[in-house]
């Protein structure tokens, strides 16, 4: 048995029904409704204004229903209308940003996952000693300017959509950076980056054994960012500079690849972790999150992030993976939420995977 993460006042709106899955409209709402339709249960759409028209003409991810708000900071008054409905909150990248971590973390709704992780991601410094206190490698962090010694990326607090990153070849380049915030200095890794996309079960006793539950790979992706992984065709940093570009990076979409299998063992090994030390720390992650970070050229993995959601690079895999086509035909990260919150309704467990 889990750690229940709800309280039964919490789940009361749930009482003897089937839950609704319930999402903002945005970043992978249609992978998540598409998923939950797949597994025969009820969809709401949460949208800003009318619903937007694409849905239409995408019949087999549009959701039964919709609910506008007319701003995303009104979600909080139709809390009650979202308990009528039996809603279940599936949270999402741009769920969580636009209403902002603290406001998601107090709805009076049910969510999928443990709302404590909240606290644990949004802050840069938590997030460290989390993964760090687990024994996942990450990228170095220089406390001052004095101790860099190659390479560095510095980082504003909260940078948004990937602008504000300074890249310094030295110490001597980084001499140049005039700081407008509050902002961190990271060793700049050289190697390929890999997005992990994961599923932490609680409520399975079978496959790869974490915690009280199972780790199941789902997929993987690299994002596409503009215009750093285009900057090489235009020649080196100073040129650029010169000429006043200045290195972004700007997510502007996703592509899939898969990790060579020899190194799936560190894959999951970095997943493991980062459950295990979850549970000691907060009661554990539930359902999907994503490992973001760097194979070196010495086949070591450095961790640079945490995403602790559905992330939207799932979003290539709405009829399945590489991975999850070895789990289960067809399996979505959206449809594995579905399968999760299905399972633990019929087996009275729907305490232990929500918040
Ligand atoms: P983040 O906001 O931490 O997700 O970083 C945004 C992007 O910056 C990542 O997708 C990477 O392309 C790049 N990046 C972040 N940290 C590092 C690092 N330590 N070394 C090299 N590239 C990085």
């Amino acid at each position: 048995m889990g750690v229940p993460l709800a309280s039964q006042r919490r789940l009361a709106s749930l009482d003897g029904r089937r839950p609704t899955v319930a999402t903002l409209c945005s970043h992978s709402s249609l992978q998540i409704f598409h998923g939950a339709r797949v597994e025969g249960l009820p969809t709401l759409g949460i949208s800003v204004g009318p619903p937007q028209k694409f849905y239409d003409a995408f019949p087999l991810a549009r959701p039964d229903r919709f609910l506008s708000v007319a701003r995303v900071s009104e979600l909080p008054g139709v809390a009650g209308r979202l308990r009528e409905e039996g809603a279940v909150l599936i949270p999402h990248g741009s769920f969580v940003e636009y209403l902002g971590p603290e406001a998601f973390g107090a709805l009076d709704v049910p969510v999928f996952g443990n709302r404590a992780v909240l606290a644990w991601e949004s802050d840069r410094r938590k997030e460290r000693e989390w993964l760090e206190s687990a024994g996942v490698s990450m990228p170095k962090r220089f406390e001052d300017a004095s101790e860099v010694d190659g390479p560095v990326i510095v980082k504003y607090y909260g940078a948004k959509g990937g602008k504000g990153f300074y890249l310094a070849k030295n110490r001597e380049a980084l001499s140049e950076f005039r700081p407008t915030g509050p902002y961190v200095i990271q060793e700049y890794v050289l190697g390929t980056r890999y997005y992990m996309h994961f599923f932490y079960s609680p409520l399975s006793d079978r496959g790869y054994r974490v915690g009280h539950g199972s780790l199941e790979l789902l997929g993987m992706d690299r994002r596409d960012e503009a215009n750093i992984d285009e900057l090489y065709k235009l020649g080196a940093q100073e040129e650029l500079l010169r000429a006043g570009i200045r290195p972004t990076f700007v997510v502007t979409g996703n592509v899939p690849v898969i990790l060579r299998e020899s190194l799936l063992p560190k894959a999951f090994e970095v997943g493991a972790r980062i459950i295990e030390r979850s549970i000691e720390l907060f009661g554990g992650m539930v359902g999907p999150f994503c490992v973001e970070g760097i194979m070196t050229e010495e086949l070591e993995f450095k961790v640079f992030e945490i995403s602790t959601r559905i992330v939207a690079g799932t979003n290539l895999f709405i009829s399945g993976s590489p991975y999850s086509d070895l789990v289960a035909p067809g399996l979505s990260t959206g449809r594995r939420i579905a399968q999760e919150i299905e399972k633990a309704r019929a087996e009275g467990r729907l305490a232990e995977i929500l918040s």
